[in-house]
């Protein structure tokens, strides 16, 4: 991905029908952690009437608390899969957590015709669970959005990303999702979207921003704009090539995050904003 000094490979893929690379961006807007096959629906029409072919969706979900929701697991796959194939969605990010979860994800995806696919997102949690990583890396069918480690150097995260394409995989992106810091911070954590011409210029993945678990609130400022869609814009023009942010039919119903989902009457101002901050890249 850039860090072995004889490979100068692009890493640049088509996944899908979608084309991933240092040059162009895509949004993975959606649920946090998907709760009920009603709101996966409304969710995903409201991304088809906006031309979008991507969404997040969480099915098994890393929790600090063990009495918090996990997630539906593979429970859920066979609905969302299949809304997914009704509504246009040809890229899924769904993060794993253990290796167990990709087989069922395979399985899911082959029962309902293989329409749509899934990015395999590692969490920030997980960027340095290497034996993960090589599992994940060892299989070709799925890209890989590795999230940055948050309490880790970026070198050390961006070896992790190595781990994936050492094993085989080079559909990678690296994801920016904030850095936890004990200065005190009005965000969840400290936003770090200064680093994507960074790790653009180091390595030669694409780079995801994740405004929602950087920023972690709908707190805005005076004039209404929400520090997520601020810091959306300045990750846009700072060059990134994907967005993965939280959206909610009704937040307050939510199961993980709600507090930082955007509302769906907010998608279209979302998308228009991001096409503004890119024009001006
Ligand atoms: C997520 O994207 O759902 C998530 C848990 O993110 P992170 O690993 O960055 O905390």
């Amino acid at each position: 991905l850039g860090r072995h000094q004889n490979d100068d490979r692009p890493t640049s893929f088509s996944y899908n029908g979608v084309l991933f690379g240092q040059n162009t961006l895509n949004v993975f807007a959606g649920l946090c952690a998907v709760d009920t096959l009603e709101h996966v629906e409304i969710m995903m029409r409201a991304l088809q009437a906006q031309g979008q072919v991507c969404t997040r969706m969480g099915a098994y979900k890393p929790r600090t608390s063990p009495y918090a929701f996990q997630g539906h697991g593979k429970s859920c796959l066979p609905y969302v899969f299949e809304l997914a194939g009704k509504y246009g969605i040809k890229v899924i990010a769904m993060e794993i957590t253990h290796e167990t979860h990709l087989n069922e994800i395979r399985t899911a995806l082959h029962q309902t015709g293989n329409a749509t696919g899934v990015m395999l997102q590692i969490g920030t949690r997980n960027t340095q669970n290497f034996e993960l990583l090589k599992i994940v890396g060892r299989q070709q069918d799925y890209p890989v959005l590795i999230k940055r480690g948050f309490g880790i150097t970026l070198d050390e995260s961006l070896n992790a990303a190595e781990y994936l394409a050492s094993e085989g995989n080079r559909k990678v992106i690296f994801g920016l999702r904030g850095m936890k810091t004990n200065m005190g911070d009005p965000h969840r954590n400290f936003v770090d979207f200064a680093h994507v011409p960074v790790v653009k210029r180091l390595t030669r993945m694409p780079v995801c921003i994740d405004p929602s678990h950087s920023v972690g609130t709908r707190a805005g400022s005076p004039d209404g704009i929400l520090d997520i869609m601020h810091v959306t814009a300045q990750g846009i023009i700072a060059g990134a090539n994907m967005v993965l942010v939280d959206f909610h039919p009704v937040p307050s119903k939510a199961l993980v995050d709600g507090p930082q989902a955007l509302l769906l009457k907010e998608l279209p101002q979302f998308l228009e904003d991001i096409q503004i901050a890119r024009d001006a890249y």
